[in-house]
């Protein structure tokens, strides 16, 4: 499933690839349509990388099938090379050559083009990712960002059918890594090009991703737009995953759920008296000092704009509240807390989601 009414530019069909005992990937289904970015995100192990060489042709399956513009590419006794499969690749580090200047960086891979046809193309790219007044520089006369920008150059100067990009910015620092995000979300959305990208990072798979797929040990737990992941996870796993997860009880009444935060007039398809755990997360809280109040503040947590407030409840749960930093209530302030999400809450039993049955987070969003 994809969101787009683009045709699939990428699919797979229930891969698994196997170390020994370890299932790398487990019976993966996806599919990813033209122009659209697809972010695997997850923690490290969780066979991301093993995913992304899968398609690449770096690795083989040990089950299933791999098709890009719907030719089979491995898979049902066929194996197309690397080199064969028109995907563009970004790594981490790079990897340019460092005896070649930037410009022959980007022509490594035309060399199928007349020589006019190249040198057009390599200013084109160079131009487009901004370093064409670098082009008879060599790799380390760069800094890591523009390395990486004459990395993105290369991959895309063959034309590749899907990019791949794994982890491409980690070994950037923070703003330089926000800087690039930006930069290149607005650049891969420009060319339209079907984008693989991984990363461990959940804020970056939620600002780049049209759609975000997340990984747990081999398997992909959940795929929708960010919005959908993030507010409405469909595991425990997901919800955590996205940080600062709480989780408060839930009585479920015909009106409502009756919480140690209040009611909150969310009905669920359960009958009266089940009991459900309710994701909160620090955008849905507001805390107010109230030397009546029967929680306090247990932890602050300073994040320049906004303080993280961990709230310690009388029933012994945590919650997380996120404040301007405007406001400043030390450890131990005794507070009232407020529940006003402005959404419904997803409720969970046995660690699944139950579908709230009532308004649902629209899949309005495919371009950004
Ligand atoms: P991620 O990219 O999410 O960090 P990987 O795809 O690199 O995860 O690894 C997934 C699992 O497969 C890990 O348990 C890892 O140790 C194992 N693995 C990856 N590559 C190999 C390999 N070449 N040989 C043996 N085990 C591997």
């Amino acid at each position: 499933m994809h969101l787009s009414s683009e045709p699939v530019a990428l699919q797979l069909h229930r891969v698994t690839r196997r170390y020994g005992k370890t299932v790398a990937v487990n019976n993966i289904s996806l599919e990813v349509a033209q122009g659209e970015i697809l972010v695997i995100v997850g923690p490290s192990g969780c066979g991301k990388t093993t995913l992304l060489r899968l398609v690449a042709g770096l690795d083989v399956q040990d089950e299933g099938s791999i098709r890009i513009q719907n030719r089979v590419v491995s898979g049902d006794g066929v194996f197309v090379p690397p080199e064969k499969r028109r995907v563009g690749l970004v790594f981490q580090d790079h990897a340019l050559f460092p005896h070649m200047t930037i410009a022959r960086n980007v022509a490594f891979g035309l060399h199928r083009l007349h020589k006019a046809e190249i040198k057009q193309r390599v200013y084109e790219m160079l131009d487009m990712v901004q370093l064409a007044h670098m082009a008879n520089r060599y790799p380390h006369e760069l800094s890591g960002g523009e390395r990486q920008r004459v990395a993105l150059a290369r991959a895309l100067a063959p034309k590749p059918d899907i990019l791949l990009l794994d982890e491409p910015f980690s070994s950037l620092d923070a703003g330089l890594r926000m800087a690039m995000r930006e930069h290149i979300q607005r650049l891969l959305k420009g060319i339209n090009v079907t984008t693989f990208f991984v990363t461990h990072d959940q804020e970056e798979a939620l600002l780049l991703g049209d759609r975000v797929a997340v990984m747990n040990r081999g398997q992909i737990e959940q795929v929708g737009t960010p919005e959908q992941v993030f507010h409405q996870p469909a595991t425990y796993f997901v919800a955590e995953f996205f940080g600062y997860t709480a989780f408060i009880s839930g009585h479920v009444t015909s009106a409502g759920l009756e919480t140690e935060l209040g009611f909150l007039p969310q009905r669920l398809s359960l009958s009266s008296g089940s009991e459900v755990n309710i994701l909160v997360r620090p955008d849905d809280l507001t805390v107010y000092p109230d030397e009546n109040g029967t929680a306090y503040i247990a932890r602050v947590g300073f994040q320049g704009m906004h303080c993280m407030y961990q709230v310690a409840l009388p029933s012994g749960r945590t919650i997380y509240s996120l404040m301007p930093h405007t406001y400043v209530y030390a450890p131990g302030t005794r507070v009232r807390v407020e529940l006003r999400p402005g959404h419904d809450l997803v409720c969970f039993m046995n660690e699944r989601a139950i579908s709230t049955g009532v308004s649902q987070v629209t899949d309005h969003h495919f371009a950004h």
